[in-house]
């Protein structure tokens, strides 16, 4: 595996670092320039859909052009975009939807003017998804389906103008095979969304309910009973953005710089060896998963897919993310008990806390730490139950 950057690579990793340098918003005009921003990347060939191909107005970069500009933006902050839909539906319309369904949808996700969120869980399907049992029943005429069940964890739902959902549309022959892809108005009658507030003591994610909820057929995306086929793919792609490990090395960068703002006796906590040793040991891992990433990327670059090696950065990634938010814990000392509403202690120890405690959820969401171990024993190690 050659690890260089090419020179036309090396070119890009220039151009996107000006580009930030020319229009990237800073501070207050986050949210003011914000469509100029979007615009600035939309001329710059698609650079505002960065995982959208060429065919669908995206840039259509190669694996290692999108790792360039996964590194070069991890430092700064970027105004916000709506992930669901760009990043997790869009894919499965290009793919599977029809073309109806790509001119009335794909235009209002890629302008971020609506939001959708993803009801795949249910309370007793989470790892083991394809359990789900919201029933999805088609009308005798056949113009609709009728919604019963209930999702949960649903990010974002309370928010969201549009939901994309696995129901069940059969229960004869394996659980994949009766599951079916509905793209549902979070408007109709019959939803009621209610908050579930986490351990952060913020609200984003929710339970849904479904009671005779219709839904026009024109919204099901591809075929009856096809929907786990076209959900399954988009899981590789899911795990490896989650992975963030371009966010976490600059993370562990910020920890290094707060940590010898830390004053421990008449030196500073970056001068104690004990945490220095842990910041150490994290660095190496989180160099070790780099590589990992890049050899992903080289496979990648052969079969346009991530493949199972996703589940190596999913698994190693969360849990690297975790560790440093526990560092950061621990250089704030009891200033981390401010979570955010005391003006006392050292400025990072505000967000510290709140960071770590929703991080806890990074080694569950997404499929959980025990079922990315599963997937890599079988389907990497080859190992048999
Ligand atoms: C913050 C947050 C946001 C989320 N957002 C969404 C969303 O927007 N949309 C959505 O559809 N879902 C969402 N989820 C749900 C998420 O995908 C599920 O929580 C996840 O798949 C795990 O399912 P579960 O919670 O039912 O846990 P379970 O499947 O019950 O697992 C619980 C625990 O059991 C153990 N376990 C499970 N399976 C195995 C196994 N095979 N081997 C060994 N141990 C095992 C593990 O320790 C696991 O952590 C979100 C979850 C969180 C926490």
């Amino acid at each position: 595996m050659d690890i260089d950057y090419t020179q036309e690579e090396r070119q890009f990793q220039q151009q996107v670092r000006g580009f930030l340098d020319e229009n990237l918003p800073r501070g207050n005009e986050m949210w003011s320039k914000r469509d100029a921003w979007f615009k600035s990347l939309q001329a710059q060939g698609g650079w505002d859909v960065p995982k959208w191909p060429a065919e669908f107005g995206g840039p259509g970069w190669t694996p290692v052009q999108h790792y360039i500009w996964d590194r070069e933006t991890a430092g700064r902050s970027l105004p916000p975009v709506l992930p669901f839909g760009q990043v997790m539906l869009a894919p499965i319309l290009m793919r599977y939807g029809s073309k109806e369904q790509q001119e009335r949808f794909l235009p209002d996700i890629r302008a971020n003017k609506v939001n959708w969120c993803q009801g795949y869980s249910e309370p007793g399907a989470g790892s083991d998804l394809a359990s789900l049992k919201t029933r999805a029943v088609l009308s005798e005429d056949g113009s609709k389906y009728v919604v019963n069940g209930t999702k949960i964890w649903t990010t974002m739902g309370h928010m969201a103008q549009w939901m994309f959902c696995l129901t069940r549309t059969s229960s004869e022959g394996p659980k994949q095979e009766g599951i079916t892809f509905l793209l549902i108005n979070m408007k109709t009658p019959g939803i009621t969304v209610k908050p579930i507030f986490t351990l952060g003591g913020s609200h984003h994610v929710n339970q849904v309910f479904f009671d005779n909820v219709e839904v026009p057929v024109e919204n099901r995306v591809g075929e009856e009973g096809k929907g786990w086929t076209y959900a399954k793919g988009l899981l590789q792609h899911e795990r490896s953005g989650i992975a963030g490990i371009s966010r976490t090395l600059t993370a562990l960068s910020k920890l290094k710089k707060n940590a010898r703002s830390v004053r421990v006796g008449d030196r500073t906590l970056l001068d104690d060896s004990s945490y220095k040793r842990k910041l150490a040991e994290t660095e190496i891992e989180l160099r070790a998963l780099e590589f990992a990433e890049l050899r992903s990327l080289a496979d990648a670059q052969q079969t346009g897919e991530p493949g199972t090696a996703s589940s190596i950065l999913k698994l190693k990634g969360t849990e690297l993310q975790q560790r440093v938010q526990e560092l950061t814990i621990e250089a704030a000392g009891p200033y981390a008990l401010n979570a955010g509403f005391k003006e006392a202690g050292p400025k990072f120890s505000k967000m510290g806390m709140m960071m770590y405690l929703n991080g806890r959820a990074a080694t569950v969401y997404g499929g959980c730490s025990e079922v990315q171990k599963d997937v890599i024993a079988k389907r990497v190690l080859g190992i048999k139950d």
